[in-house]
């Protein structure tokens, strides 16, 4: 099987994981603020606070930013539920944003005339989401400035978008109040499970630590009370245990050492694929002026002529091809039918959907493998 996403494990990956089982400590040592730092480093942030996976670093950056009951949160329906489910986490109310057809990212059109119809109705989100799909960056500076304009703020969804860069900074930067990394196996560089939350906003930064570790502090600096002793932590807010290991710092900041060439691979891949299909009714994805995709994903929808998604996924599947499907509009799934969103709630996501298919990309894909899948696709595409 050639499967859609997986991850790219090395000897000096293995060699960092095991020299962490040899030392001291398993978790809360010194490879986790190392990796924090390095990732920090390459994206030209001030803060990277990493947590034990991405949907966890977006309930936390949800709280960190002060949503809870009463908060509206808007975020774009071509995602992975956990993009919306943070905001349910926090008891706000969940509202959703169409996608643009050309990106497959949250439409700022659509962005403008909901912020003017929330406007006069009187219920302005309090935080967007928006998310990178399959590694494009989606369009921050216009929302930035519709955040000044309406007073709401951005928590970037970049789970698919490590290394990816925005109008010639690093995704993660710059534009965004805060952001969130996933570092899953399937995603651009893996800690197994893992994520990080990067901030320019160093109380921002100081409130997503606490929440990561219980809503503690060690630092007589922030106590309310003069400690008695090197022993004592005071509880300062309703916290979890969202912390990451040792082992899994340790392969991240190994990963991270790689991400150029992992990335530079993907592009090479992408240009590839995108030369290999144009001549078939495909719609490929698109990379626009100033963006710099990561290429988590290469979803393709199949356009007038070919056979039913179905029949193209079934077919490609049955040649040990792993294609996969990105995404079930979130407003779809029934958890949020229950909460009174109903198909053509969102039409571009529910459009794009219907016809979409993700083909195998990853860096260890090698020519031969993508040339395999595109001979597959071409038969499948025109099968009886
Ligand atoms: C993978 C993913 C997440 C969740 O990441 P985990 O690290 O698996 O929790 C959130 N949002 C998007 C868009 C994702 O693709």
């Amino acid at each position: 099987m050639i499967p859609y996403s997986c991850q790219q494990i090395t000897e000096d990956d293995i060699a960092a994981v095991t020299a962490v089982l040899r030392s001291e400590y398993l978790t809360q040592g010194p490879v986790l603020p190392a990796f924090e730092a390095a990732f920090a480093a390459r994206h030209g942030v001030a803060h990277a606070v990493a947590v034990s996976n991405a949907t966890v670093g977006l309930h936390l950056a949800c709280l960190a930013l002060g949503v809870g009951p009463g908060s509206v949160v808007w975020t774009s329906p071509n995602s992975f539920v956990a993009s919306a489910n943070c905001a349910l986490y926090c008891g706000a109310e969940v509202g959703f944003v169409d996608m643009d057809p050309a990106t497959r990212n949250l439409s700022v059109a659509a962005l403008r005339i909901k912020l003017a119809s929330a406007r006069a109705q009187g219920c302005l989100p309090d935080v967007l989401i928006p998310v990178d799909f399959g590694g494009l960056p989606a369009e921050l500076r216009e929302m930035r400035a519709l955040a000044n304009e309406y007073g709401f703020k951005i928590l970037e969804d970049a789970s698919h978008a490590t290394g990816a860069s925005y109008l010639g900074q690093p995704v993660g930067a710059a534009w965004a109040d805060a952001t969130v990394f996933s570092f899953h196996a399937v995603k651009v560089i893996t800690t197994a499970e893992g994520g990080m939350v990067t901030t320019q906003d160093p109380a921002l930064a100081q409130r997503l630590q606490a929440l990561r570790s219980h809503g503690l502090t060690r630092d007589a600096a922030q106590m309310h009370h003069a400690p008695e002793g090197p022993w004592v932590y005071e509880q300062h807010s309703l916290g979890f245990n969202a912390r990451m290991t040792e082992l899994q710092a340790a392969l991240g900041h190994s990963q991270l050492g790689r991400l150029d060439a992992m990335q530079a691979r993907r592009a090479e891949l992408a240009a590839r694929y995108g030369r290999l299909l144009a001549d078939l009714p495909l719609g490929l994805p698109v990379e626009p002026e100033g963006c710099r995709s990561a290429w988590h994903l290469y979803p393709v929808t199949l356009e007038a002529g070919t056979a039913p998604r179905a029949q193209v996924f079934q077919a490609m599947r049955a040649a040990d091809i792993g294609v996969n499907v990105h995404y079930i509009p979130i407003h779809t799934q029934p958890f949020y039918a229950a909460r009174g969103f109903a198909p053509g709630d969102f039409p571009e996501a529910e459009r794009y959907y219907a016809r979409a298919i993700s083909l195998p990309l990853h860096p260890s894909l090698t020519d031969a493998q993508q040339d395999q899948v595109v001979a597959v696709l071409r038969q499948a595409l025109f099968a009886g």
